[in-house]
C-alpha cells in the first residue's frame, strides 16, 4: 500500500485494485482466462511454491484478474486483503469451515439471509457445531448469548428481509471481550454505506452477485480480512475447498463495480421516494426503511452507514392474499430474488428465500406473511411509483367467488 492519501470511494471503485496492463497498456484488466501459468524454470518454479516468488502458479490458487477485483473491494472494505469466491455462499463456508470446528459455538443474528443460518443449523451441526440465533440489535441479547465456546459472531446489517440495523461497534466490542472473532455480511450496504472492519470487525463477506456486481448477471462472492495472518489463514482453507473465483466472472464484476457509487445513489434516492411514498398510503398497513424516521433503529443508521440504503420491505393491507395480488399485479417490477440490480425486484420472502424456516422460527425474526421486500433498482422514480400504484389497487380488489345459480 502506498503512502498516497486515500481518494474518495466514487473514485476507489473505478481505480482501486486497477492499473493499465503492465505487458500491454491495456486500460481494461484483461482477462487472463487460464488454468495454469508457465514457469521459466524449476528454480522459478519452486520459488513461487515456496513464496519467495508471489508470481502465478495456478488460477484456484491466484489469478491476475481475480487479484484486480480482490485489491478493488479490500481497498473499498478498508482491509488488508480480499479472497474472491465463486459466489456469496462459497465466501460465507469458507469463513464458517476455517473458524469453527467441534465444540464450536457461534451466535448470529436470527433474520439472517436464509442459507447462511440453515447451513448452520443443518449441515455444521453434524460436525459438532452450535449456533443461538438472538435478535442482535438489542446488545443485551448479544451479551447473554455469548459462551465460553463461542467462537464467532456473525451479524448481517441491515438485515434480510426485515431491515433490521444492528450496533456494529457495540457488538465488535462484545466480541473481542469474550475472545470471537466478529464477521459481517455486508452484502445489503456495500462498502459505499458501511465499512464494518473501521468499526472493529475481524471479518467482512460479500454476495458480489448484489450491489458490488449490479446487473443481475454473475453469481460471486468476496472475503475481506482486517488482520494478514487471519487472511492467510482463510486463504489455506478456501484455496484447498475450491470455491474461488473465475478470470471471467471477476472481470465481469469488476465492470460493474466501476458504477457501484451512480448506481446506488440513484436506487437509494428511488428507495427514499418510494418508502416515503409507501408510508403515506392507506393501502400498506406498515413500511420498514432505514432512511425512514418511523425505523426503529433510524438514528442508528444515520451514524453507523452512509445512506440507510435501497431495499425496503412493507406490508400490503389486507395480508398474504392481497401481498400475493399485488406482487403479481406489478409490470416493471421483476418478480424475482436477489437484489442490488439495476432493474427493481420485488420478492414475498415468507414463501420463497426463506420459506425453509419453520414459520415459528420465521415470525420470531420479524418475517411476516405479509412482508414484500422492494429490491430497488434504477429506474425513473415516476414509472416506479405508477407501478406501484396499480398493483396495489389491483391487490386491494379483493375477487368475488362465483355464486351457483
Ligand atoms: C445473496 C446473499 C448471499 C449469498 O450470495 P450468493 O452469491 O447468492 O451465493 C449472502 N448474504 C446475503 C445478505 C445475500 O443477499
Amino acid at each position: 500500500m502506498s503512502d498516497a492519501p486515500k481518494r474518495h470511494l466514487s473514485t476507489r471503485v473505478i481505480h482501486a485494485g486497477q492499473h493499465p496492463d503492465a505487458a500491454t497498456g491495456a486500460v481494461s484488466t484483461p482477462i487472463y482466462q487460464t488454468s495454469t501459468f508457465a514457469f521459466t524454470d524449476a528454480d522459478q518454479g519452486a520459488a513461487r511454491f515456496s513464496g519467495a516468488d508471489p508470481g502465478c502458479k495456478y488460477t484456484r490458487l491466484g489469478n491476475p484478474t481475480v487479484a484486480a477485483l480482490e485489491a478493488c473491494v479490500a481497498d473499498l472494505e478498508g482491509g488488508c486483503g480480499a479472497l474472491g469466491a465463486a459466489t456469496g455462499m462459497a465466501a460465507v463456508n469458507a469463513v464458517y469451515l476455517a473458524l469453527l470446528g467441534s465444540g464450536a459455538h457461534v451466535v448470529a443474528t436470527d433474520a439472517l439471509y436464509g442459507p447462511s443460518r440453515l447451513v448452520l443449523e443443518t449441515e455444521y451441526s453434524r460436525y459438532g457445531v452450535s449456533a443461538t440465533f438472538v435478535d442482535t440489535t438489542d446488545l443485551a441479547r448479544v451479551e447473554a448469548a455469548m459462551r465460553p465456546g463461542t467462537r464467532m459472531l456473525y451479524v448481517e446489517s441491515p438485515s434480510n428481509p426485515t431491515l433490521a440495523v444492528t450496533d456494529l461497534e457495540g457488538c465488535a466490542r462484545i466480541a473481542r471481550a469474550h475472545g470471537a472473532l466478529m464477521v459481517v455480511d455486508n452484502t445489503f450496504a456495500s462498502p459505499l454505506l458501511q465499512r464494518p472492519l473501521e468499526l472493529g470487525a475481524d471479518l467482512v463477506v460479500h454476495s458480489l452477485t448484489k450491489f458490488i456486481n449490479g446487473h443481475t448477471d454473475v453469481v460471486a462472492g468476496m472475503i475481506v480480512a482486517r488482520d494478514p495472518q487471519l487472511l492467510a489463514r482463510l486463504r489455506k482453507v478456501h484455496q484447498t475447498l475450491g470455491g474461488t473465483m473465475d478470470p471471467h466472472q471477476a472481470w465481469l464484476v469488476l465492470r460493474g463495480v466501476k458504477t457501484l457509487a451512480l448506481r446506488l445513489a440513484r436506487a437509494q434516492a428511488n428507495a427514499q421516494t418510494i418508502a416515503a411514498w409507501l408510508e403515506a398510503d392507506p393501502r400498506v398497513s406498515w413500511v420498514r426503511y432505514p432512511g425512514l424516521a418511523s425505523h426503529p433503529q433510524h438514528e442508528l443508521a444515520s451514524r453507523q452507514m452512509a445512506g440507510p440504503g435501497a431495499v425496503l420491505s412493507f406490508g400490503v393491507e389486507g395480508g398474504f392474499p392481497a401481498a400475493k395480488r399485488f406482487i403479481e399485479s406489478l409490470r416493471l417490477a421483476t418478480l424475482a430474488v436477489s437484489l442490488g440490480g439495476v432493474e427493481t425486484l420485488v420478492e414475498h420472502p415468507a414463501s420463497m428465500t426463506h420459506a425453509g424456516l419453520p414459520r415459528a422460527e420465521r415470525e420470531a425474526a420479524g418475517i411476516r406473511d405479509d412482508l414484500v421486500r422492494l429490491a430497488v433498482g434504477c429506474e425513473d422514480e415516476r414509472d416506479l411509483l405508477a407501478d406501484l400504484d396499480q398493483a396495489l389497487t389491483v391487490a386491494q380488489h379483493v375477487p368475488q367467488p362465483v355464486t351457483a345459480r
